[in-house]
């Protein structure tokens, strides 16, 4: 038998980013909902279901969803994407503004898979680094982006996995310097204090990617979306393929707008719980930082991060394992999870610190 063609020479070095999905009780690895959406969503859903037409395409510019998320943030249908999750709008950026001959910049460490799936769309990424507290200074942004000169800057506030905002400061140089687009990424926008959505224009650079994963209790439907300039959104209608999102999907983003309210209470609830985590942690001995999103990154003092995830696994509770990642040597990341799963997470951790 010939052998099979391997795939692209280009992808042969890259590694995967996945989460393991280990069964057990408490899961606080990958910064969903702790709680489904409420009840009278899932109502209203399935009542919506029996009037969906499935065997018609589903409206192939999604315009009442979009029409809604523009509604919700202030702007008009025509300047809002949506895709099958935020890293499917990563992902549409990436197809439409990077490639070869293209470079974008990171600032590490940062969301891993804005340089995965640049690299996965043939676009070289250039990095720079934060500083030692994963801080990120506006002169060393504009530095940076004069250097490189990227098709797309990628900001992260909060950033994953450090938790930490971008400086206004620094989001603002960054805009003004650069000579592409601007995608600060806010898929943990709802937990920080400021945002950079209301300052998207028409006629400047900048993208805000927003996800329904998180805040909306929707980690399962996927559906993400980003707030852009009109003319950006009608490129990257022309280059995500022909009804990406079904009706389905559609329906179950336009209907989870209604539940704003409840879910601006559950938001609250997560930061204030944030708040006792952050403290019950401050504790213990590990270092810890700020955080704006719905996790919070820790680093044991005198313990080995791979250690400490390991054994909390043995007690069943799943944190995310940064220990191995390229400037988070010993870093875990703790999703902020219901009171319950939060004291299960402490009473492990404090046992195997003991
Ligand atoms: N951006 C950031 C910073 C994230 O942490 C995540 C989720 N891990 C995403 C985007 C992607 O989220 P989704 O595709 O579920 O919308």
């Amino acid at each position: 038998m010939s052998e099979r063609l391997p795939p692209r020479d280009d992808l042969a070095l890259m590694a995967g980013y996945h989460s393991p999905q280990v069964d057990v009780a408490v899961r606080l690895n990958t910064n969903e909902a702790p709680e489904p959406p409420p009840p009278a969503f899932i109502e209203a859903l399935q009542d919506e279901l029996g009037r969906v037409a499935f065997h018609r395409y589903p409206d192939r510019e999604a315009r009442e969803l979009r029409a809604a998320i523009g509604e919700l943030h202030g702007f008009r249908g025509e300047q809002v994407f949506a895709a099958n999750g935020s890293n499917e709008v990563l992902q549409t950026l990436l197809l439409t503004y990077g490639g070869p001959g293209r470079t974008v910049l990171v600032f590490e460490p940062t969301y891993a898979l804005h340089a995965h799936i640049a690299r996965i769309t043939g676009t070289p990424v250039a990095t720079a680094e934060r500083d030692e507290q994963f801080r990120l200074a506006p002169d060393t942004a504009v530095v940076a982006v004069r250097r490189v000169k990227p098709a797309i800057t990628f900001l992260c506030s909060p950033n994953n996995p450090t938790g930490l905002l971008e400086d206004a400061e620094t989001v603002a140089a960054v805009i003004a310097a650069a000579p592409g687009l601007v995608v600060v990424d806010e898929a943990y926008g709802q937990f920080a204090p400021r945002s950079s959505i209301g300052d998207v224009t028409d006629d400047g650079n900048l993208v805000v990617v927003r996800t329904f994963s998180k805040t909306w209790s929707m980690a399962a439907a996927r559906l993400g979306y980003c707030v852009a300039p009109a003319s950006v959104v009608a490129e990257l209608e022309q280059v995500v393929l022909p009804y990406h999102l079904d009706s389905v999907k559609q329906a179950a983003g336009r209907l989870a707008l209604r539940f704003e309210k409840e879910m601006d209470g559950r938001v609250a609830a997560l930061v204030e719980e944030r708040g006792r985590l952050a403290l019950a942690l401050a504790d213990l001995p590990v270092d810890v930082w700020p955080s704006g999103a719905n996790f919070i990154l820790f680093r044991p003092r005198a313990r080995d991060g791979a250690d400490v995830w390991q054994a909390l696994v043995d007690r069943s509770v799943l944190v995310r394992n940064c220990s191995a990642w390229p400037r988070l040597e010993g870093c875990l990341r703790v999703t902020v999870g219901t009171p319950e799963e939060d004291d299960a997470f402490l009473t492990a951790l404090r046992e195997v610190l003991a």
